[in-house]
């Protein structure tokens, strides 16, 4: 798996949303790559926050903006 295909679903993995399959995937590409794996923890770190400090769930937009910054960040 390529790093713009880990990051794309980085979001729906973190929610928990991805498939056991592509969670695998996602996971062994992890362990490979350190960039990716910044960006996990970066995002799980966001995501905490929001569920700390707020009832609400992650507002979509920023959903998005995550995502296409993620994506800007990837360089393979
Ligand atoms: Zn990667």
């Amino acid at each position: 798996m390529k790093c713009n295909e880990v990051k794309k679903n980085l979001m729906s993995y973190l929610d928990g949303k991805v498939d056991k399959e592509l969670r695998l995937l996602i996971e062994e590409h992890l362990n490979q790559c350190s960039s990716c794996r910044e960006q996990v923890s970066l995002l799980s770190n966001i995501a905490d926050l929001y569920k700390k400090d707020s009832p609400f769930p992650l507002p979509h937009g920023l959903k998005d903006e995550l995502t296409q910054l993620i994506k800007k960040s990837c360089k393979k």
